[in-house]
């Protein structure tokens, strides 16, 4: 363990299996599984259909490199163009890579280097989506970053028009900040940025494929982006990210502009092309109404102030520190998630159990009541 850099904060569980909504540490212990593996398996651990599709391709093909076609990376492509009206996709293996994309694209197709993003968003470790990010203590470290970021506060209509200069090329907002607190942008402030004259992405990386109850997030505020930013639960938990461009603005890149190496592999896209064909619209109604259900549930224990989200990527204001709330959770068996200070964080599998929803508002009512 001594010989992995600390970037993590790990707690002292090794994870060996999962399956459905549950996983399993070394000793055995089992565990319900709230945290999602950080919204990436949003069809729960090892769901039948992406891991049927990984394993046929697996025995095929597992590389061909990008300078001849795949039939998964086509087959994902037409299937994500599909659900967001008329796009063209770019595939990498992460979210900071899609937002890399995102940031190169619209350098190229405006010729401005001007940013507006938000005060608390994320979007990345690397040094470009790093410095469209909004958190000062992941920044300051390894300044100097991309000039030309400017960042107003979410849902400030006024400072984000107030923000706006003719060297801004693009708008990047997560249509709800996922680690910046789970915060949903009101639909007002999404149309005012889909106003400037600037290209909008939505960076839906933490909030897309299904999460928020609709396959995108935007779609609950009525805005068509010009670029989407995805990874985390695309896969399942296989690695891949991609980067939407709406066809009207589909012609900046050319051959040569960008690249990935292992950007669209062949079992990657296979399990997200089964991914994005489970999220239909039984699936979705029933991530609304778990969604409700939760935020009812989460609304009467004791210490929360206020929950916010929607569908399932929710966040539970606390009267006091998340960080102890995750710990005495795990204690307990159950796997939640912090977003700052006093924000707990859930995002469980799209395909959780009422029986379990029961479950983990039982630890967390138990957890809540006992420290508060
Ligand atoms: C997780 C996340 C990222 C970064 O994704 P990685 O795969 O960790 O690089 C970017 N944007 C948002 C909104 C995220 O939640």
């Amino acid at each position: 363990m001594e010989r992995l850099l600390p970037t993590y904060a790990r707690a002292p569980v090794t994870i060996v299996r999962g399956e459905g909504t549950r996983v399993w540490d070394a000793e055995g212990r089992e565990y319900l599984d709230f945290g999602g593996g950080i919204a990436v398996v949003g069809l729960g651990h090892l769901h039948p259909a992406p891991l049927a599709a990984a394993q046929a391709q697996l025995d095929r093909l597992w590389h061909a490199s990008n300078l001849y076609w795949t039939e998964p990376q086509v087959e994902l492509a037409t299937l994500l163009s599909e659900r967001f009206g008329g796009a063209r996709a770019f595939f990498c293996n992460s979210g900071a890579e899609a937002v890399e994309a995102a940031l190169k694209y619209a350098r190229k197709a405006t010729g401005k280097p001007g940013i507006l993003a938000l005060e608390g968003g994320f979007h990345g470790r690397t040094l470009g989506a790093l410095s469209a990010t909004g958190q000062p203590g992941k920044r300051d470290p390894f300044a100097p970053l991309l000039p030309g970021v400017r960042f107003v506060p979410p849902n400030d209509v006024a400072a984000l028009q107030a923000a706006m200069h003719d060297d801004v090329g693009l708008v990047l907002l997560e249509p709800i900040l996922g680690e910046g607190g789970v915060i949903p942008l009101a639909s007002e402030f999404l149309a005012a940025a889909r106003e400037l004259d600037a290209l909008l992405c939505l960076d839906e990386i933490q909030c897309g494929v299904g999460r928020t109850g609709t396959f995108f997030a935007f779609e609950q505020a009525g805005v068509r982006p010009d670029l989407v930013t995805l990874a985390k639960a695309l896969g399942n938990g296989l690695p891949i990210g991609a980067l939407l461009v709406a066809d009207e603005v589909a012609d900046a890149f050319a051959p040569g502009d960008h690249g990935s190496t292992f950007g669209g592999n062949p079992v990657a896209c296979a399990a997200a092309c089964a991914v994005v064909e489970a999220i239909d619209d039984d699936l979705l109604a029933r991530v609304r109404a778990h969604g409700a259900t939760l935020v009812a549930e989460l609304a009467t224990l004791p210490g929360v102030e206020e929950v916010r989200g929607r569908g399932l990527l929710l966040g539970a204001v606390l009267e006091r520190s998340a960080a102890e709330v995750v710990d005495a959770c795990r204690e307990r068996g159950l796997l939640v998630l912090s977003a700052g200070e006093r924000v707990l964080r859930l995002a469980p599998p799209l395909t959780v159990e009422a029986s379990e929803l029961e479950e983990a508002v039982a630890v967390l009512a138990d957890v809540l009541s006992a420290n508060a």
